[in-house]
């Protein structure tokens, strides 16, 4: 008899099942609009340029070699990443008490982040927006968190943020709690604060000593501009929080696979940071004892050296402009279509996500009739949808809901 003869088969993860059920889909007009990852407009994965231009330059220098990293990272990278989030002028970063920690991408630096705080942290509460990206909750539970509680995010009704019924809920949460916050371009909604918004926040959370943990895996995605997307992160450094930041180079840099992230420290003084650090190495060590060093060195490369990172900022307007043509585009059909409902908040949100609206049933519907997959709840990944493919997609969405 097994060992494991009670350990019961675990549901599939949903964004990974949903593209293995669009992999054995034999139509032509499928179309993947699940998985969060860019696409040209031909519907390509797209090594960024720079990448290329930055791993032959490593392909071809014999002084490079495969030693580990330290246990905190490729410091190149840590302190570049860390910059890029907190901004060159960062008072943090002035008074020397900002530092980062390489982690296995945006989930690892949360994952560490998230452990390191259930150690240490003043709290074993932790709120995630509603919704949010599901992993939150699964980083959160695993992690030893006792409560796993949801702060008010998203309005049906309006399409748009509910800034009261968060800042109610802020305002109610236990001392100390946790709050998971998205940076920005906000999975899976695609709705951020306004600067004013993210202002009360902030005075809510200080008010209560709530830590503040921004998640920024979309810097650069937004808006196409670096500074812009990390503005809500320095707000709240210039407020004098003490924060962590996990950053993920996956979609900025299309380094999906290359588990390229940093857990950015933000703490009142530099011995804080210090010890804070050393304990990180404590988690690491055990879990992958050191990160992997081939993205870093790309990412690292680029941010340290002007004229890659011009051609590499160039890349990212690229990529945030054609998703910011191809929500227009959606809209456009869809009215040309007079698809009942004001389709605005899909011009209105931002970033890599669009929250549809769709209900689930609606979703299904679209699956079967016709081959467009995208998630249970109605996110679509803007970035998957093409000029040839628009008309298909508004036809089915339009299809759904008439
Ligand atoms: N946080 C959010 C909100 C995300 O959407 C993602 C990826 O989809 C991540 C973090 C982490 O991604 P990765 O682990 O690839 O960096």
């Amino acid at each position: 008899m097994s060992v494991f003869k009670d350990v019961d088969m675990a549901p599939p993860v949903a964004v990974f099942n949903l593209t293995a059920r669009y992999k054995e889909d034999k139509d032509p007009a499928k179309v993947n609009l699940g998985v969060g990852a860019y696409r040209t407009d031909e519907g390509k994965p797209w090594v960024l340029p720079v990448v290329r231009t930055v791993e032959s330059q490593m392909a071809a220098d014999s002084t490079l070699d495969h030693e580990y990293l330290p246990i905190a990272g490729l410091k190149t990278f840590t302190e570049a990443a860390t910059r890029l989030a907190l901004g060159d002028d960062s008072p943090a970063l002035l008074q020397n008490r900002a530092g980062g920690f390489q982690a296995l991408s945006g989930t690892g630096a949360l994952r560490l982040g998230i452990d390191f705080l259930s150690r240490f942290g003043k709290s074993k509460t932790v709120y995630v927006s509603d919704p949010t990206w599901p992993n939150h909750m699964a980083i959160g539970r695993d992690a030893h968190f006792t409560e796993i509680k949801k702060y008010r995010y998203w309005d049906d009704k309006t399409k748009a943020l509910n800034i009261d019924g968060m800042l109610e809920d802020l305002r109610n949460a236990p001392e100390h709690s946790v709050v998971i916050l998205h940076g920005c371009a906000h999975n899976p909604t695609g709705v951020d604060p306004k600067k004013e918004q993210w202002e009360q926040i902030a005075e809510v959370m200080a008010a209560k000593k709530l830590f503040p943990f921004f998640d920024i895996a979309y810097q650069g995605f937004a808006t196409g501009d670096l500074d812009a997307d990390a503005s809500s992160v320095r707000l709240f450094v210039k407020k004098e929080f003490e924060l962590f930041v996990s950053q993920s180079f996956s979609k900025n840099f299309g380094l999906y696979n290359e588990r390229v992230g940093n857990l950015a420290i933000v703490t009142q003084d530099n011995d804080s940071l210090m010890r804070v650090q050393s304990q990180l190495e404590k988690l690491a060590r055990p879990m992958w004892s050191n990160p992997p060093n081939h993205g870093a060195r790309i990412v690292a490369t680029t941010l340290n050296n002007p004229s890659l990172f011009a051609e590499w900022k160039e890349a990212i307007r690229t990529m945030s402009s054609r998703v910011i043509s191809m929500r227009a585009l959606l809209k456009q059909k869809l009215k040309q279509l007079n698809t009942p409902g004001s389709w605005d908040h899909i011009t209105d949100q931002i970033g890599m996500f669009s929250y549809t609206g769709l209900t689930s049933k609606q979703v299904d519907f679209i699956i079967q009739k016709y081959h467009v997959y995208l998630m249970q709840d109605g996110r679509i990944n803007m970035c998957a949808v093409t000029n040839s493919n628009c008309d298909h997609i508004a036809a089915a969405i339009h299809d759904a809901v008439t």
